[in-house]
């Protein structure tokens, strides 16, 4: 097996999924110490410089610049070490399939059923007849999201300590817990990082790159209620859910995940609870435009007021908090343009077109961007993610590597702004 997919396997190996439930504090789960120190201990032996694991679990190493190349600017990476809670993460058996065509079997999931893919649930598999593809035995996902990516990463820095031809800016790495509950890289030292551009390598098939994002914001909707007995409620009771339910009916119901696509924005309730004497619902705006998710808002702050009028008191509350905007903003600045046409060269020199998707969601770059960190998103080849379905093939793995060696290469000369 090559570099990538023995690390690639290897990482999926250390379960560490983040948890939602437990995101007061970072990481959210003890286990992501686990894969930070793995991924830590193959830094340090490999040779990477100052390589640190925090008290987050952030996992931090530069690689230097080739002879001649000391003077550029550091070129940043950032992936992920968390894998998503949505599904079984623990524990996860990595296997090798040959891809023959038609149904693939993945193994039999904790239900006892079937778990299988095909070029009918998943249309890229089309083109991956003959491929060795990397799934588990169906018990659990793979964790592609963000492994491939994390293997990707070190196979880079094996490849030029194998080839101190190949010419590179230094190059700056992190390793990040909790992305798929939303903190990411919020925690990371930018000054220790010390890249100010670079790329994130956590997305899906070979070729796909994202410089836009949502721009997104919470929304908590909070009720309080009076309750007494029904029987002499007369005039009396004032029912939280009630007031919360009424409060929804006022959101525009086209504007809803389900039925929008593209450059639509939404809201969604993302849960709710309650009773007469206290009732919540929480609610994720999401838009490209930011302009639309600043109207958004204020018509949830009228809905409130509405609800509040009818009932005659301060039945409702609302707190809204902005979460993430577009990365577009800052990658699509004249001195960031090289990361959009490098990114270009470098899936063409594997024989790539690369294909730009407006994201409907938030990748960590949605944060570092903002954060003096520029970084669209690069493909990490993983497929199904979040599921027992996920698959990653080889092929696109060792592509992949094959492109950031000649994407550091497009950095060891300066760039035009
Ligand atoms: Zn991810």
């Amino acid at each position: 097996m090559s570099d990538v997919v023995d690390r690639f396997i290897k990482y999926c190996k250390v379960a560490s999924q983040s948890n939602p439930l437990t995101a007061d504090k970072v990481p959210s789960t003890q286990c992501q110490f686990d894969i930070a120190e793995v991924i830590a201990s193959d830094l340090r032996e490999l040779g990477a410089e100052d390589v640190h694991v925090d008290e987050h679990a952030y996992v931090t190493a530069h690689w230097p610049a080739s002879e001649g190349c000391e003077d550029l600017p550091t070129l940043g990476f950032c992936c992920h070490i968390d894998t998503a809670w949505q599904s079984y993460g623990d524990p996860v058996h990595p296997e090798i399939k040959h891809y023959e065509g038609g149904k693939l079997v993945i193994g039999t999931g904790r239900d006892g059923r079937e778990v299988w893919v095909s070029p009918e649930t998943n249309k890229h598999l089309e083109h991956m007849v003959g491929w060795d593809l990397i799934t588990t035995d169906g018990t659990s996902l793979l964790g592609g999201d963000d492994k491939a990516g994390d293997a990707m990463c070190l196979a880079l820095m094996k490849r030029l300590k194998d080839d101190p031809t190949l010419p590179h800016p230094r190059l700056a790495f992190s390793f990040v817990p909790d992305e798929e509950i939303g903190h990411g890289a919020a925690l990371l030292d930018l000054d220790e990082f010390g890249a100010s551009f670079g790329y994130t390598i956590d997305g899906g098939p070979l070729g796909e790159f994202c410089y836009e994002t949502f721009n997104a914001a919470e929304a908590c909707v909070r009720a309080k209620g009076i309750s007494v007995h029904t029987g002499t409620a007369t005039g009396v009771i004032v029912n939280a859910s009630e007031a919360v339910m009424r409060f929804h009916q006022l959101l525009p119901a086209a504007e809803r995940p389900e039925f929008t696509e593209n450059y639509d924005g939404f809201y969604y309730l993302e849960r709710m609870q309650g009773d007469c004497e206290e009732a919540m619902a929480d609610y994720i705006i999401r838009d490209h435009d930011q302009a639309k998710v600043e109207a958004r808002k204020q018509l949830m702050r009228t809905a409130v007021e509405l609800v509040n009028q009818q009932f005659g008191s301060e039945v409702l509350t609302i707190d809204i908090h902005d979460q993430y905007h577009n990365l577009a903003d800052i990658v699509t600045l004249p001195e960031n343009a090289h990361l959009i046409e490098n990114a270009r060269k470098a899936y063409a020199s594997i024989g790539k077109e690369m294909t730009c998707i407006p994201m409907r969601g938030g990748t960590d770059g949605s944060q570092l961007s903002f954060r003096g960190f520029a970084c669209p998103n690069l493909s990490a080849c993983y497929y199904n993610a979040h599921g027992v379905r996920e698959f990653v093939p080889v092929p696109e793995l060792e592509a992949m590597v094959d492109m950031l060696v000649n994407l550091v290469a497009l950095y060891a000369v300066p760039q035009q702004a």
